[in-house]
């Protein structure tokens, strides 16, 4: 089990290490982490199953031998009380009824069918009329062969002795076997807590892996789209078109989006500045680099805000809405290319 807590501070470690690399092999990496913590966190599940079901089996183990203690204990009880009411015969036996009170007297008789009775005579006894019932008790006795008596007594007595000894055995084998299954409690237990808790740890770890991959993708998607630059209605679509200004079809390598000056233009996607200044015909122009040869163009502007070799993110400002260059009225002239050649960027934002 130490070797899971070292694995489980290991992965720990490897997400504040990666934390800080770069973005796809962020990813792959921790995606690898989530693969091992996944398999681990299987693994302990199993192990922590395991362990709950045993320590499940041991616990009714216990209250079954509890059960069956108190049925010993019941048992030599009963045993007990057998054993008293047989000598407390064998007393009446060899002293007469005087040694006990003459209405008990007639119940052990009766109990012990050495007497038999019939039942006006068992209705009379129990209504306690002494009197009628005497001369059968007295009768009984001097009729009987006591030592018959006597030695069916002494071997109901070795009999219930020999029950009680058995008895007795039976609860101190439970009570052995119940010393053992408490230690097995205990001792599964304190595994079942410690698996469970690495169950916990290891299930929070895989949570806190995925919650961090959905925002890396979350990120990479953004860092991998377009957005439309500012907001405005699109006055001059993607391709071929009669120019505002020469009034000949020329191919427009670009979209405009025309709104008022001064509206704010927003980087289309995240990136790096190749270009901020002013070029003829564009005006003051941003042109900025997505990596695999992918270009955004922002022209027209009225302000620029940036600066070459700056880092943006999208939907990050950039400058402002103008009608610099060959140009109308304010618009933004904007461009998609890739590597070099101008895309349709409707298709993109
Ligand atoms: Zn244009």
């Amino acid at each position: 089990m130490k070797g899971l807590k070292f694995a489980v501070a290991a992965v720990a470690l490897s997400l504040i290490t990666i934390g800080t690399s770069g973005s796809i092999v962020f990813a792959e990496d921790i995606k690898t982490e989530l693969t091992q913590v996944a398999t681990q966190l299987e693994t302990v599940s199993k192990t922590a199953e395991e362990t709950n079901q045993q320590l499940a089996q041991q616990v009714s183990t216990q209250e079954k031998l509890n059960i069956e203690i108190s049925f010993y204990d019941q048992h030599t009880r009963e045993l007990t009380e057998a054993v008293t009411l047989v000598k407390t015969k064998m007393d009446l036996l060899d002293h007469g009824p005087k040694a006990v009170a003459p209405i008990q007297a007639m119940y052990l008789i009766l109990a012990d069918k050495y007497l038999e009775v019939d039942s006006l005579d068992l209705e009379k006894a129990v209504n306690g009329d002494l009197d009628t019932f005497r001369p059968y008790y007295e009768n009984f006795l001097r009729s009987e062969d006591k030592a018959t008596i006597k030695e069916a007594l002494e071997a109901h007595l070795s009999s219930l002795t020999a029950e009680i000894a058995v008895s007795e055995t039976g609860r101190t084998e439970a009570k052995l076997a119940l010393v053992e299954v408490s230690s097995s409690i205990e001792q599964l237990s304190g595994q079942a807590a410690e698996v469970n808790g690495q169950v916990q740890l290891l299930a929070q770890e895989k949570q806190s892996i995925e919650s961090e991959i959905k925002a890396k993708e979350a990120e990479e998607k953004k860092a991998n789209s377009f957005i439309k630059p500012t907001s405005g209605r699109i006055t001059s679509p993607f391709g071929n078109r009669k120019h505002p200004i020469t009034r000949r079809i020329t191919f427009h390598e670009g979209i405009d989006i025309a709104n008022s000056a001064g509206t704010r233009i927003l980087a289309s996607r995240t990136g790096k500045v190749t270009f901020a200044g002013y070029q003829s015909g564009l005006g003051k122009v941003i042109k900025i680099s997505h990596g695999g040869g992918i270009e955004t163009v922002y022209a027209h502007l009225s302000a620029i805000q940036v600066s070459v070799g700056q880092s943006v993110t999208q939907g990050q400002q950039i400058g402002k809405m103008g009608s610099t260059g060959r140009s109308t009225g304010p618009h933004l002239h904007f461009e998609i290319r890739i590597n070099g050649t101008p895309v349709n960027p409707s298709k993109y934002i």
